[in-house]
């Protein structure tokens, strides 16, 4: 068998202390997982069933590289996330199972077209556009899960040109990441190379070409990287 033309590569990221690298299978994303950037959206707050979306896994930017601003918007935003990286998977996990299943975890950003998200949810569209566009993942190199210590306590935060955006401790997410995996496993069934981000704290708000951002998920994960 050959291909009709050369696949493109598969989508990786570093892993911290290692010359291996971890393969991107899929992006999944929680939605509305911090009460206080669901009140900031204007949305219910609501810990009932969680809301997914997806991105494609090309989607993702290494640390230290510049992000492109992206076409068609003029309402660019970060959020800052905690991603916890799969090193299998399967369905109807249940929750007393999911962190046995996890790889590593680090920090990146939900790049947003919030402009485009705005229409979407006015009109009932998807939010493919607003969410899932090149270059929307930028993603820090995992931190393999035996060396990590990440607990509610764990801070997340991102400064945009040295100046403090967001802020929280991993305590204040409404599904836990147990939970997160236990719930997506009901709808895909999950495998090794699958990213998942676990949702924003308040503080989202416009990214300017130039700026220069740094998130951390404090002893974990840095990520750094420019809007260009
Ligand atoms: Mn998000």
């Amino acid at each position: 068998m050959t291909y009709c033309f050369a696949p493109p590569p598969i989508p990786s990221l570093p892993i911290s202390g290692s010359d291996q690298r971890f393969p991107v299978r899929r992006i999944f994303c929680i939605g509305r997982n911090y009460a206080e950037h669901a009140r900031e959206m204007g949305a219910q707050v609501d810990s009932g069933t969680p809301l997914f979306f997806c991105k494609p896994a090309d989607a993702v930017v290494s640390d230290g590289t510049d992000v492109p601003y992206p076409s068609s918007t003029d309402e660019l935003h970060h959020e800052v996330e905690m991603v916890v990286a799969l090193a299998g998977g399967g369905s109807n996990i249940a929750a007393e199972r999911a962190t046995a299943l996890i790889f590593g975890y680090g920090v990146g950003l939900d790049l947003t077209r919030r402009d485009l998200q705005r229409q979407a949810k006015a009109k009932g569209q998807p939010w493919d556009t607003a969410k899932g566009f090149d270059h929307s993942a930028p993603l820090s190199a995992l931190r393999p899960a035996a060396e990590a210590r990440v607990d509610g306590q764990t801070v997340l935060r991102l400064s945009v040109n040295g100046e403090p955006r967001q802020h929280a401790t991993l305590g204040e997410m409404m599904h836990d990441v147990p939970h997160i995996i236990a719930s997506l496993s009901t709808l895909f069934e999950l495998q090794a190379g699958d990213l998942i981000f676990t949702g924003t704290p308040a503080g989202v708000a416009a990214l300017q070409r130039g700026d220069q951002l740094h998130a951390e998920l404090v002893g974990v994960a840095t990520l750094d990287t420019r809007i260009g």
